[in-house]
């Protein structure tokens, strides 16, 4: 029997393709744009549907289940799953998964070493200056940064992502320091990490944080006033995870009256909103939620996602499987 799939909205052909060819009915949210849960539910109402291959922009939880019962899958087009209600679908029967792969995971660490190189060398600040017309010749100490050679990475959360960001940084000649829930024994082995039994001690000794947790209540604000005072007043914090792992109202703080010396942020607490006063700052780099955007990695997830949806109908063991 055909099955009826809702796509919130447009994402890569391939992944599409992959559930026509199956010959599944698949309507998509026609207008480029994030559906509020309101419109979600208004869409999920139209017809008995079987799937919906969500965003991390769409707020799934019990209000949406409970509008579509006839929906037993939630398949995200994302590695992160924070917008699903986890415990509310388990408790309904409804599976959720994830798009994890390992072109995102490169994606995202390429981004984070991006992040890092542009906050060492000052490249937007120095971009913005040569846009102003400031630029009048070379000069002593214009612009004086930071080598990346020697330095020391503290990587919290060594999973999929934060191994490969590990790969990278032992090829640039960075010391690698990690916490993680749990230990990685390939980036200990092969990229010479030392683990480190607590947050605290990875901050006091790192030149460079990144974050590479999921957001969860142990996660949440796992970066605050109180952690952002241990970390050295020279080091940079990157945060390619989710948003609320650091508390941004207290980063706004650190780095005006430099606390710590910058940041480089691709995902927001309140995002698409920004946190007041970070626009004014020179300290930071902010990307718009796009560490993933490779156009590799977008069809990955496309890839991965509709893989899902196809192996719930035909064998009901969806591989990323979260809940
Ligand atoms: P992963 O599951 O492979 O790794 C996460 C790691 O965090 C695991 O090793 C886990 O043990 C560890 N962890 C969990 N809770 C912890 C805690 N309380 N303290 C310390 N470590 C903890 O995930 P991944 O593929 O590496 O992705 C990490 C996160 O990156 C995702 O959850 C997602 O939110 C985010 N992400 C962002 C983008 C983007 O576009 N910016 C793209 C992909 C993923």
């Amino acid at each position: 029997m055909s099955k009826n799939i809702f796509i919130t909205r447009k994402i890569p052909d391939i992944g599409i393709k992959m559930l026509i060819n199956k010959g599944y009915s698949v309507d998509i949210n026609p207008k480029d744009e994030v559906l509020s849960q309101k419109q979600i539910i208004k869409y999920l109402k139209k017809k008995n549907y079987d799937a919906v291959l969500s965003l991390l922009t769409d707020k799934i939880d019990s209000k949406v289940y409970d509008s579509a019962p006839s929906v037993k899958l939630y398949a995200n087009y994302a590695t992160g799953f924070d917008n699903l209600d986890l415990n509310e679908a388990k408790k309904r029967g409804i599976i959720i998964t994830n798009a994890p792969g390992d072109l995102t995971s490169e994606a995202v660490a390429e981004h984070t070493i991006a992040l890092m190189f542009a906050l060492a060398a000052r490249i937007v600040e120095a971009d913005e200056f040569v846009r102003q017309k400031k630029y009048k010749g070379w000069e002593p100490m214009n612009f004086i940064g930071e080598d990346i050679l020697g330095k020391t990475l503290g990587l919290i959360g060594a999973g999929r992502i934060g191994e490969r960001v590990a790969f990278y940084s032992k090829g640039l000649g960075l010391k690698i320091v990690y916490y993680d829930v749990n230990r990685n024994e390939k980036i200990e082995k092969e990229y010479g990490a030392i683990y480190c039994n607590t947050v605290d001690e990875i901050l006091k000794q790192s030149d460079v944080i990144s974050l590479h947790v999921p957001l969860l209540d142990s996660t949440r604000h796992l970066i605050n006033e109180e952690r952002l005072k241990m970390m050295k007043p020279t080091s940079f914090l990157i945060n390619t995870s989710r948003g609320p792992i650091v508390d941004e109202i207290a980063l706004e703080k650190a780095l005006r009256i430099k606390v710590i010396s910058g940041a480089g942020l691709d995902v927001f607490e309140f995002e698409p909103k920004i946190t007041k006063g970070l626009l004014k700052l020179q300290n930071i780099i902010l990307t718009p939620h796009i560490a993933s955007a490779s156009v590799e990695a977008r069809n990955q997830m496309a890839e991965v996602a509709a893989q899902n949806v196809i192996d719930f109908f035909e064998n009901g063991k969806p591989k990323n499987q979260v809940n």
